[in-house]
């Protein structure tokens, strides 16, 4: 069975079991788009989340950092409904 090698909510890459939610394997989500239980948060959770991580990593001000959130979720698995064909998790 092929694993999922990135967040398919955020895409943040995964290097060990550790990076995944609850460091569950089986998880296809990091541990910042996930709650307590491992399950997956709202897509405004994991927007506010993305944003905060780009605004301390990258500098960026809150609205460039937003949208860069949101074009950067729009492509991941979790969110992208419409083309559900290609994901490692689908
Ligand atoms: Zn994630």
């Amino acid at each position: 069975m092929k694993k999922c090698e990135s967040c398919t909510s955020c895409g943040m890459p995964f290097k060990s079991a550790a990076d995944h939610a609850l460091g569950n394997e089986n998880i296809p989500y990091c541990p910042y788009c996930t709650n307590t239980e491992g399950k997956l948060k709202s897509y405004e959770e994991v927007l506010q989340g993305t944003t905060g991580y780009f605004i301390h990593s990258q500098g960026l001000d809150p609205k460039a950092a937003k949208q860069m959130a949101e074009t950067l979720l729009k492509k991941q698995p979790a969110w992208n409904q419409k083309k559900h064909s290609g994901g490692c998790c689908s």
